[in-house]
């Protein structure tokens, strides 16, 4: 047995998988909400006996080592670590990596992180930023818990400990915490601040964040807070401060409030809401939300309740809502710092942020006060704030709930304000509405999946009704590409003239290696579903997908026409005309025959 095995064999995947998902039992597998995308009713299965797992609303899956590198953000050979360790498996053939640039360029910003850390508990010259923390009423343990630190007023302090240290010159310069002049010598970033390590989700630390503290040498017009550079070791597009130690309480809470500074996180934190997460120096990030997706998919922002906070959330909306996730605000009044609200009233900053709001409530509420909503100026400021982000929202249902709020609201029919709405960008509709598993069938036993996947997962249990599939089905009404490409598999499959040889379930994941376990992922849907029925009655529900699935395929088509038709009609186009009536004709017959009419 190889070491993979090994590790499969002596870690049970719906353990591993049910610490980050909840997991309940689903006939012999397991479902749950996806970790990877947004969703209300459960895709994502997995299966113990066959040691994999299978999202049929994003189409992900694989064994349990993908599902660690997917949800951690990580490489092989550290999921092989992490499970290896887990299952208490020797790597002891895997040759340790010799110390490279990356490992010692950590070390440089560890080393300096205690250092600073013991600075600003016992020199002299720290007795500033002792100071400064009193003032702040930052607890020891809290100063501990985020190894806060001071760094010297001095250009060479830091410059020094890590020399002695024996790092070279390009380690020092790599490690971003110096500065290197026109002849090429270094010299300390960061003078007389109060030091905050930016940790990685995994704990490392990659960077730092350092605050002026008052009585400084130097500039008075220097930064309130300057912070690391992007480095070898250090993407600040995808580093959260604060991610590390609020990881599980953001898993336990369900969601992650989002803050702006340093201070607002640790303040926060000490406050008892630990599950706070700051942007660390740039404007929140895509690949942040996308960090953050991997632990919930709600976010809380603090916004000013002004046109600064505004457009502060239309920049993150852009941002989060691409990740499909929830935006809730928390209202902050008179523009006050969480950081502030936090150390004056720690209750106050718990209520606040179980008081969030869903955004744009929290915006419709903020321009009812300030605006005159029954004057038509008021109207028009009114939309103009609240369209765009009405606009920006992922669910449509959702969306078609705030259209009917503002129609209400400034006494204006939905269609113009859908028309308002719409006249910067136009957003196109997807015909294939996704079956929640309360309307699938036998909704208890499965997850929520496409009518299609319920089909072919019969199919793959019965591979003799490729034909019948085959002439009814066209590869146009499969809705993904996944689909379409079993199709046509299943296509080739019944032309091949000795097709009956291999097994089609073979056939299937020969022809497509990149998704191979998407076959068995299906078979093991229709397993769950139909599996207590009996070969005849698992035919009959055969049956019935097919005819919803070709009677949704008609609505859809028939719609399209009826759009085409009112072109040709404003066009004059008289041949178009004949053309779209005729297909009209041939659906109708279609549907006719379908219905047994
Ligand atoms: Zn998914």
């Amino acid at each position: 047995m190889d070491t993979v095995e090994e590790i499969k064999a002596r870690l049970n995947i719906e353990n591993i998988i049910g610490e980050y998902v909840r997991l309940t039992p689903a006939g012999t597998n397991l479902k749950g909400l996806c970790p990877f995308h947004r969703e209300k009713t459960p895709s994502f299965m997995v299966s113990p006996d066959k040691e994999m797992w299978h999202c049929f609303g994003c189409g992900k899956g694989g064994d349990l080592f993908t599902f660690i590198m997917e949800i951690e953000g990580i490489e092989f050979p550290e999921a092989l670590r992490i499970l290896a360790e887990r299952a208490g498996v020797q790597l002891s053939r895997i040759p340790q990596p010799q110390k490279n640039k990356k490992t010692r360029v950590l070390d440089v910003l560890s080393l300096i992180a205690q250092w600073y850390h013991q600075s600003f508990a016992l020199s002299k010259a720290g007795v500033v930023a002792r100071e400064y923390a009193q003032r702040r009423g930052l607890l020891p343990e809290t100063i501990q818990a985020w190894q806060i630190g001071y760094a010297p007023d001095l250009w060479d302090a830091g410059l020094a400990f890590a020399r002695k240290r024996g790092f070279t010159q390009e380690e020092l310069r790599e490690s971003g915490m110096f500065i290197v002049k026109g002849d090429g010598a270094l010299y300390d970033r960061f003078r007389h601040r109060l030091m905050f390590p930016i940790r990685d989700h995994r704990g490392t630390i990659v960077g730092f964040g350092g605050r002026i503290l008052d009585g400084s040498k130097t500039d008075p017009g220097e930064a309130k807070y300057i912070n690391s550079p992007q480095t070898l070791v250090y993407d600040k597009s995808n580093v959260l401060f604060g991610l590390y130690q609020a990881k599980s309480s953001i898993r336990e809470a369900g969601e992650a409030v989002i803050v702006e500074g340093y201070m607002d996180v640790v303040s926060s934190s000490q406050a008892e809401v630990k599950n706070v997460v700051a942007a660390s120096g740039t404007a929140l990030t895509p690949a942040q939300a996308r960090i953050l997706k991997r632990y919930t998919s709600t976010v809380s922002f603090a916004f000013d309740n002004d046109s600064a906070g505004l457009r502060a959330a239309l920049r993150a909306l852009d941002i989060v809502w691409i990740e499909a996730m929830t935006v809730k605000a928390i209202p902050i009044i008179g523009g006050k710092d969480p950081d502030d609200i936090a150390r004056e009233s720690p209750d106050g900053w718990q209520n606040a942020v179980a008081g969030a709001v869903p955004v744009i409530d929290y915006w419709i509420s903020v321009f009812q006060k300030t605006t005159d909503l029954s004057s038509g100026q008021g109207k028009r400021v009114f939309a103009q704030a609240l369209l765009p982000l009405i606009r920006r929202m992922p669910d449509s249902i959702e969306q078609s709930h705030y259209i009917q709020r503002v129609s209400t609201l400034l006494h204006v029919s939905e269609e113009t304000i859908i028309k308002a709405m719409n006249a910067t960008v136009k957003k196109r509709a997807d015909g294939h509405a996704r079956i929640p598993a309360s309307n699938a069938p036998h909704e208890q036993k499965t997850v929520s999946s496409l009518s299609e996947e319920f089909l072919w997962g019969i199919v793959l249990l019965h591979p003799e009704l490729i034909s019948v599939i085959i002439d009814i089905v066209t590869e146009d009404m499969m809705p993904t590409d996944a689909l379409k490409e079993l199709y046509n598999c299943a296509k080739l499959y019944y032309n091949q003239p000795d097709f009956h040889t291999q097994p089609f379930i073979d056939f299937v994941r020969a022809q497509t290696p990149q998704s191979e376990n998407y076959p068995v992922a299906l078979q093991m849907l229709a397993e769950d579903a139909f599996g207590h029925l009996d070969t005849e009655h698992q035919l009959k529900e055969f049956e019935k997908l097919l005819i919803r699935i070709q009677r949704v395929w008609l609505a859809i088509q028939r719609k399209e026409l009826i759009f085409q038709l009112k072109d040709a009609e404003q066009k004059g186009d008289h041949a178009r005309i004949e053309q779209l009536l005729a297909e009209q004709q041939r659906l109708h017959s279609y549907l006719q025959r379908l219905e047994g009419v």
